[in-house]
């Protein structure tokens, strides 16, 4: 059964409702398995006109919608507010991208007349929609990584039907947004499976949906056990599927001693706040901050502890998520090689979470793997090294990571010396985004974003979550060969 749960009592209300049974889930993949020829053959121009009115209608109900994500999710008004102004923006934004033509990138080659190699057919390179995409809501963004955020506008505007799962925490909120989306798919004139919605409180309904045979392609956001089972599923079936899986990351930050130099007070404050920005529940949310062992090293851990005290997260998502980041602080209280700095465990366990900061030192940190692994909500580790050369080593010993922050790599058109050479080499090596200002919590929607990084960050590094790119996910390349006018003009998608 589904419930709505207030995300600050952890308290039920409102009644239950049943999920979406294996029937329902795969009248709702044949509905958008109909639908999938016509939407494929619609113009940017109409997908566009969609788009714009997702979001005209997700504004419109702006003052149901907000109060709502608010008591499912705790995330406060204000947040919720900006949320749905990006959620708008990027469906929007996908609006803009079509009706500029960037959809379909479209390479035309000539026949040269005579024998290949030097001769050739008249070859077009055309991007046409994969089909059905299956789409996972993440539980932390109940609007921009929700129902009608950056995946199902991403897929829509690729010209993909979309069934969107749910995400359980905010199920209240998911079944509004899908039944606006719905009206608006049905007041454009577009067919009913364009947008369908399956709900479930269990692992069985998304695991039909990757399985249904008719899914094309399936984006997730969520957690690396849930993505890496689904990725599984995905590659098993009888036809395997492209997962898109962004899970979960780390985030290192890196403050070399020139960045502490200038500007410690004011980079402790910002840190603080990403660290504990949302409770902590974002995949970019900082989770590993390497620090000289120096005299500014020392003054700046100590700032960001104190920093970090002042602060008080809010109620966490769900009564899951708060017990994964209460085991995984207990795992760090109960490290040997740990010191910790910030930690309130009585106050914690009487009511919201307290920040929670430790140390430890860069061999110990490289050479134990659980140390690695993210813990989901505000807390991160501290990592003292000593050189330039110890950096790398943690860099490579993370692996995949959605992003890297620089902090102190020289702005200037001259090149830096070779130890941070070697570290900025390594940054871009393990993460999708290398920032070297600024904290990597708030991912701008744009056309040169990247949200994604190598394994186990994603399932599919070369894909970004976030941006208008995030449309290439759902076209597929083709070459036609001395293909008619008609088709070319339709650029590869008959009528
Ligand atoms: P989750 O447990 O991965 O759930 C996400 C979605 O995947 C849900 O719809 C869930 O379905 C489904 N799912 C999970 N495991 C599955 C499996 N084995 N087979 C089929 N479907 C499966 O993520 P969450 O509930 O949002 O949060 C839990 C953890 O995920 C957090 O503690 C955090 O580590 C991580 N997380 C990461 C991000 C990110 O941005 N990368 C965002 C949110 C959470 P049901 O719930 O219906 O079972």
């Amino acid at each position: 059964m589904l419930q709505s749960i207030d995300a600050r009592t952890g308290q039920p209300y409102g009644e239950p409702w049943p999920e979406s049974t294996p029937a329902q889930i795969d009248a709702a993949v044949a509905q958008a398995a109909t639908a999938a020829d016509a939407f494929a053959a619609t113009s940017a121009a109409e997908r566009a006109a969609l788009l714009r009115a997702l979001a005209d209608a997700v504004q419109a109900a702006r003052a149901e919608l907000v109060p709502l994500a608010d008591r499912e999710t705790g995330l406060g008004l204000p947040r919720l507010e900006g949320e749905l102004d990006r959620t708008t923006f990027q469906l929007r934004g996908f609006a803009d991208v079509l009706e500029a033509g960037g959809a379909h990138p479209f390479l035309d080659e000539d026949t040269v007349a005579g024998a290949p190699p030097a001769g050739r057919p008249r070859m077009t390179r055309v991007r046409i929609p994969l089909g059905p995409v299956a789409m996972f809501s993440a539980s932390n963004f109940p609007f921009a990584f929700s129902v009608l955020g950056g995946d199902t506008a991403s897929a829509l505007a690729a010209g993909c039907p979309v069934v969107v799962k749910a995400h359980p925490a905010h199920p209240g909120l998911s079944r509004q947004v899908a039944a606006i989306a719905s009206k608006v798919v049905a007041a454009q004139g577009l067919p009913e499976g364009v947008f369908r919605f399956v709900e479930g409180g269990s692992i069985e309904v998304g695991v039909h949906l990757v399985q249904a045979p008719a899914i094309a392609a399936a984006a997730f956001t969520g957690s690396f056990k849930g993505g890496v089972a689904l990725a599984k599923i995905a590659g098993e079936r009888p036809r395997p599927i492209p997962f898109y899986g962004e899970l979960g990351s780390i985030n290192p930050l890196v403050a070399l001693p020139a960045a502490l130099e200038k500007d410690s007070a004011s980079l402790a404050q910002s840190l603080a706040g990403s660290i504990c920005l949302g409770s902590g529940q974002f995949c970019t949310s900082p989770g590993v901050i390497v620090v000289w062992k120096d005299a500014g090293g020392d003054a700046f851990v100590a700032d960001l502890a104190a920093k970090l005290q002042a602060l008080a997260p809010h109620a966490m998502l769900t009564g899951g998520i708060r017990g994964a980041f209460d085991r995984g602080i207990a795992a760090w209280r109960g490290h040997g090689q740990l010191t910790v700095l910030v930690d309130d465990a009585e106050a914690s366990a009487a009511g919201t979470p307290r920040p929670f900061l430790a140390e430890v030192q860069a061999g110990d940190f490289i050479a134990d793997h659980r140390l690695h692994e993210e813990v989901f909500g505000s807390a991160a580790l501290v990592v003292r090294v000593g050189s330039a050369d110890e950096v790398v080593a943690l860099l490579k010993a993370i692996g995949g990571t959605l992003t890297a922050t620089l902090w102190g790599v020289p702005a200037g058109v001259e090149l830096p010396d070779e130890g941070t050479l070697g570290i900025v080499r390594a940054a871009t090596q393990v993460a999708g985004r290398v920032l070297f200002s600024g904290v990597p919590t708030g991912v701008a929607v744009t056309a040169a974003q990247h949200h994604g990084g190598p394994y186990p960050s994603t399932t599919a590094p070369f894909t970004t979550s976030v941006g208008y790119a995030a449309m290439e996910r759902f076209l597929r390349p083709l070459a036609l060969q001395d293909a008619p006018g008609w088709l070319v003009a339709r650029e590869g998608v008959p009528v």
